[in-house]
């Protein structure tokens, strides 16, 4: 089974664990950032300068391609990051940014969405992909909120990955035409529930990333879920979820690559 894992933290993990990853089949990812724990803008733009350079270099020792994602996570939305959010156009403008994210709500405060708003307005303008984060608490209200703040924005589902759907969020995120991203991590989903739900409803815009960052992750969440998936007899039927898909939505093999 081919790999592309939709949604890591690359910056976080060993070597070693980049290692491991292409081993088992890992042949591309996106690194996205984060950014928590800075103060300054100018602490976040030398983070966004080591992620877009530093990353992808080393994850091709393994020849694992990494593309990046840039942005402002909720957890930054209390900081005052006004010169990142000036700035962030040029940055996405650089090759091998490949989609903003991860942004998003965390509790859905007024902060957070204003964050969100602010940035979907440069996503229409720069026309990149974007990937948006659902909490683990309230996820069902908060990810109602998220997509009326993408309604607002006007901007094409076709370009707007919701990540961190279960299943009390997927008819909701599946009805609003975004892609579904299924994040297999201790937090979220285990490959078990991840395989069921691709059962039910198919792989159709849906994609499958380990969210391996800081906190304890499973370096190994795509091959369990591939194995839970011949376990319930889908065969290849689900592979779109674990590559064409991510391929189709990051434009995989396309100039930003
Ligand atoms: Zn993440």
């Amino acid at each position: 089974m081919r790999f592309f894992d939709a949604h890591l933290h690359a910056d976080c993990r060993s070597s070693e664990e980049i290692e491991t990853m292409a081993l088992f089949g890992t042949e591309a990812a996106v690194t996205l950032a984060v950014g928590a724990g800075f103060s300054a803008s100018a602490s976040m733009l030398d983070y966004w300068d080591r992620l877009m350079r530093a990353e992808p270099r080393r994850a091709a020792r393994y020849s694992l391609r990494l593309g990046t994602g840039l942005g402002l996570h909720p957890v930054t939305a209390n900081g005052d990051y006004r010169e990142a959010l000036e700035d962030l156009p040029t940055w996405l403008a650089l090759l091998g940014v490949v989609a903003m994210g991860e942004l998003g709500l965390e509790t859905g405060s007024a902060q957070e969405a204003a964050l969100v708003q602010a940035q979907l307005t440069i996503a229409k303008q720069v026309g990149l992909p974007v990937v948006l984060h659902t909490p683990e608490e309230n996820r069902l209200a908060v990810t109602h909120q998220l997509l009326e703040i993408v309604g607002q924005a006007a901007l094409a589902p076709a370009v707007v990955l919701v990540d961190h759907v279960a299943e009390d969020t997927f008819e909701t995120v599946r009805a609003s035409g975004c892609w579904i991203g299924l994040t297999v991590h201790p937090r979220s989903l285990t490959p078990q529930r991840a395989a069921l739900l691709l059962e039910r409803y198919g792989p159709e815009r849906v994609m499958l990333s380990s969210d391996v960052g800081r906190d304890p992750a499973d370096l190994w969440s795509l091959p369990r879920t591939a194995l839970e998936c011949r376990r319930l007899g889908l065969g290849e039927v689900a592979q779109p979820a674990f590559y064409d898909n991510a391929c189709n939505f990051y434009g995989f093999d396309g100039p930003r690559w």
